[in-house]
């Protein structure tokens, strides 16, 4: 993994003037934020520059306002809610405290292009860089990349914590390490699984994806969502995790139903019997039992994907079912756990296990581009 500094590797940064890339990206509705995790996550890397004696500079996108200035996705209704949260007064675009939020970075063309004199611009206003927005890492944008080579550049203890657990998970993991995916398709998280393959000793499989795997094997698997056209790439993931000595694990048995319906009448059936007119919209009981004891083989949990239609009821018994046994396992230290990605935050939080994990990230896509393999832009410029 890449070599960066931390904030406790800061020079004296008293009086001097910091910019922090943050994510400030948060679900709002009406105008009002709906989930605080973003803004609460922050505090920290706030309370250690301000205890520094720092004055902050806060750069953040919202939204996707395209490279012009488009008020509906201004930061302006911002700082008041800042500055009660972080117990700090925040100023917007001016200023005229210790905190200032700058307007939304992708109000500037330059942004997404990852352009050199924006960067310097706002390079220009500080003596430090810190990147504290893992979940933006992933894109080589000016305000993620470009800057960090204008100034010192250090990550915050959000961005810090990120990378240290996600470290702890894949690349320097107690073994055996078991991989949960699941999900709608396997079209979607091809990188994924050809990574995973390579790097974890149990692949277990559930969701929608997993019945493209028991399809490939020959099984009907009646009106289920399958995808038809990736049966051959299936069965070359299958073939390739035999050479690489990763077991994949797939389900036995599966819930099913006529409708994708909340309550919709169902039944549980062998994998061989998935009468013609229903579909799989949960793995069934034996299939959960199996997952708990791969899981108590392992020392090393890394999920990404629910292993049903977790939105509606009973189909989100499994995901709720080893959700559950994952966070106990996790509280009597017997396990480390990192989920992330897609729908699996709020999985997670349907399974009232948001707080029981060694890690949730809260990082969509860069979580699974570091699922992928791939190396982040943001964050191999802060070791550059
Ligand atoms: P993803 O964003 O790829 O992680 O997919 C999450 C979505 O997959 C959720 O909306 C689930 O409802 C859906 N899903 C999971 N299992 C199934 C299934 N067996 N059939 C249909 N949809 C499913």
């Amino acid at each position: 993994m890449t070599n960066y500094k931390t904030l406790d590797d800061l020079p004296d940064i008293q009086g001097k003037s910091v910019l922090l890339r943050a994510d400030l990206n948060v679900p709002t509705k009406d105008g009002k934020v709906t989930d605080m995790t973003r803004i609460e996550r922050l505090k920290p890397t706030i309370d250690t520059l301000i205890s520094k004696g720092a004055n902050i500079i806060i750069l953040s996108h919202f939204g996707r306002p395209k490279g012009q200035e488009d008020m509906e996705y201004s930061l302006s209704f911002l700082p008041a809610l800042l500055s009660t949260t972080w117990k700090h007064h925040v100023s917007f675009k001016e200023t005229t405290a210790k905190i200032t939020l700058l307007e939304n970075t992708r109000f500037n063309a330059g942004e997404e292009k990852n352009d050199n004199a924006l960067a310097q611009s706002w390079a220009d206003q500080a003596d430090i860089y810190i990147n504290d927005a893992f979940s933006v890492s992933h894109r080589a944008h000016a305000s993620t990349e470009a800057i960090a080579h204008k100034l010192p550049a250090f990550a915050g203890h959000l961005m810090n914590q990120e990378l240290k657990a996600l470290n702890k998970a894949l690349e320097t993991p107690q073994r055996p390490v078991t991989a949960l995916v699941g999900g709608a398709k396997i079209s979607s998280k091809l990188d994924l699984l050809n990574n995973l393959i390579k790097k974890v000793d149990y692949l277990v499989l559930g969701g929608g994806m997993a019945n493209t795997f028991i399809c490939a094997q020959g099984y009907d698997v009646g009106k289920s969502l399958c995808e038809n056209d990736m049966l051959e790439t299936a069965r070359t993931i299958m073939e390739n995790a035999v050479k690489e000595n990763c077991t994949i694990v797939l389900p036995t048995d599966f819930a099913v139903a006529e409708k994708f319906e909340s309550n919709a009448p169902h039944e549980i059936v062998s994998i061989s019997a998935v009468p013609r007119g229903k579909m799989a919209l949960d793995i069934g009981p034996d299939s959960i039992e199996h997952i708990k004891s791969v899981i108590d083989k392992s020392k090393t949990i890394v999920w990404n994907g629910p292993m049903g239609a977790f939105e509606i009821e009973p189909f989100d018994i499994a995901t709720v079912k080893i959700a559950k046994y994952v966070a106990e396992k996790t509280k009597h230290s017997e396990i480390i756990s990192v989920a992330g990605g897609g729908d699996t935050v709020s999985a997670m939080a349907h399974a009232g296990v948001k707080n029981d994990l060694t890690y949730l990230s809260s990082a969509g896509g860069a979580f699974l581009e570091w699922l992928e393999g791939k190396e982040l832009p943001g964050v191999k410029a802060l070791s550059s």
